[in-house]
């Protein structure tokens, strides 16, 4: 996992340095056709002022001409008028070619903001593996084994890294390993916990493949499973004797009384009680203080005690 997200890491890396060097080349000779142009279109416009002045002269030769109005004089002033127009066709196809030279750069220039956004594509794709990668040597993490996700579908060692990053290494430090197995189970059931039997004993998560075929409700089944199943390693690795009692009280408490769990899979057993409260503490802390203060206070308390 790591391995290839740092031979991607490096794939991006050597398309950033070869576009860089093609968007430094490009702009180069940008600013050199950029020059260029500009000195075309000055000499274009410098030609065009030249023939406009000219063309001024001439029709005020022209009126001048015509205001004597001696004979013979009517004849001159058509003839500069028809010079004037001439100076004006020249100074307005001077003009063109000066626009003509300026146009000619905005190709290049779409090239450059094209490649120029590319390269802010690839900085972006960099930045997001390199969060990965950290993501991937997260010291608090580094001691859990993962294995046979190469094939999951739905859930990533990724996924699960970005969400036990999250939580408190108190909590991960007690999680050893988590397995994926492609297969189904009979109760459906997407995740499942070890029991803390000895001391010294670390947690083993082991997820199972879902019945679930579009892949966002599965990645969605599958990080709540994930969360669920840490719930589970808070109860048996971290809660005391006395604060599983209390929570088993409560539990009780709930099932005769006859009012809701935070889910129903939660009205199963103390253990689903809680793992599903400590999924909705993670996910939607605001309904499980609204709805089930009692059982947010426990997992509250559990919380300050190990951060
Ligand atoms: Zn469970």
């Amino acid at each position: 996992m790591s391995e290839s997200i740092s031979s991607q890491l490096k794939a991006l890396t050597q398309q950033h340095a070869q576009l860089t060097a093609q968007l430094d080349g490009m702009q180069a000779d940008y600013t050199k056709a950029k020059a260029s142009a500009q000195a075309t279109a000055a000499g274009h416009r410098a030609s065009g002022d030249a023939a406009a002045a000219a063309m001024r002269a001439a029709f005020a030769a022209a009126a001048a001409a015509a205001a004597a109005a001696q004979p013979g004089t009517k004849g001159m002033a058509a003839g500069y008028a028809a010079q004037g127009r001439g100076f004006l066709m020249q100074a307005q196809g001077f003009n063109a070619q000066a626009a003509a030279a300026m146009s000619a750069l905005d190709a290049p220039r779409a090239a450059l903001s094209e490649a120029r956004s590319s390269l802010r594509q690839l900085d972006t794709q960099i930045k997001t593996l390199k969060a990965q990668q950290r993501l991937m040597r997260h010291p608090q993490l580094r001691h859990i084994k993962f294995r046979g996700f190469d094939n999951a579908r739905g859930i990533s060692e990724l996924m699960i890294r970005e969400i036990l990053s999250e939580l408190p290494p108190r909590l991960t430090a007690e999680i050893g390993n988590i397995h994926y197995v492609h297969k189904f189970r009979e109760d459906m059931a997407l995740g499942l916990t070890s029991q803390h039997l000895r001391p010294g004993d670390k947690a083993h998560i082991t997820l199972f493949d879902s019945f679930t075929f579009e892949l966002e409700e599965r990645e969605i089944e599958y990080k709540d499973t994930v969360i669920h199943e840490v719930g589970h390693v808070m109860f048996g690795w971290l809660m005391s004797l006395q604060q599983q009692l209390a929570w088993g009280m409560l539990y009780l408490d709930t099932l005769r009384s006859g009012e809701d769990f935070v889910t129903d899979y939660a009205a199963l057993s103390k253990r689903e009680d809680h793992a599903e409260s400590f999924r909705i503490y993670q996910t939607n802390l605001s309904k499980l203080y609204a709805k089930h203060r009692e059982r947010y206070d426990i997992i509250d308390e559990l919380y300050k005690e190990i951060s």
